[in-house]
């Protein structure tokens, strides 16, 4: 029988303490990613979160840097949209619309193109791969909702839930695959 998305992010993820700074439990989904099996069943759990695929819910899908390109793509391909990428600051050629924020460990900046992506009346669907204090999350929805888009829904694979990152998401539905 097929496991769920949890099962194999029980059995393939790598947790490895003090990484990478004292105090924060890492999360290393790379095994997961790499497995076929795995990466099919987190893909289309994220895709589930918004409903059924195909269901036009959502017409873009935006994925978090880095980790979140490489299951947003995979999800927008199940869902018939198009993708974004999110991506952290001084990578995009200007002009864009950047937000600062602050993760579990240090500061940095997110930026999506301000030219070129009709934003507004956008239905985005955000996701990453883990949601930890829930400030890269907030910053991305905050991002995307200055540009004009409408954030209908955000999913990761693995929620640690202590942080209470949610708490953070004004209103935005969070889908979690697994609980940390
Ligand atoms: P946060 O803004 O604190 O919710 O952090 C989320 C972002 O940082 C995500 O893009 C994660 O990839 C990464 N991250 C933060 N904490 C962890 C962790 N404990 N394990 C794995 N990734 C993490």
């Amino acid at each position: 029988a097929d496991e769920s998305a949890a099962d194999y992010v029980a059995h393939l993820t790598r947790t490895v303490p003090d990484f990478p700074q004292p105090g924060v439990t890492f999360a290393d989904l790379t095994p997961v990613f790499a497995d076929p099996a795995g990466l099919r069943a987190i893909v289309k759990g994220l895709a589930e979160a918004v409903g059924a695929p195909a269901t036009g819910e959502v017409d873009l899908v935006a994925g978090i840097d880095s980790r979140g390109f490489l299951l947003g793509s995979g999800v927008a391909l199940m869902l018939g949209t198009g993708v974004l990428a999110v991506r952290k600051a001084g990578k995009l050629p200007p002009p864009v619309h950047s937000r600062e924020y602050t993760l579990e460990y240090g500061n940095a900046a997110l930026e999506i193109p301000a030219t070129g992506i009709a934003f507004e009346g956008r239905r985005v669907l955000v996701i990453d791969d883990v949601l930890a204090t829930g400030g890269t999350l907030c910053a991305a929805v905050d991002l995307l909702r200055s540009a004009g888009a409408e954030v209908v829904a955000a999913a990761v694979v693995v929620e640690i839930a202590q942080l209470r990152g949610r708490d953070l998401l004004g209103g935005v539905p969070l889908t979690a695959l697994s609980l940390q």
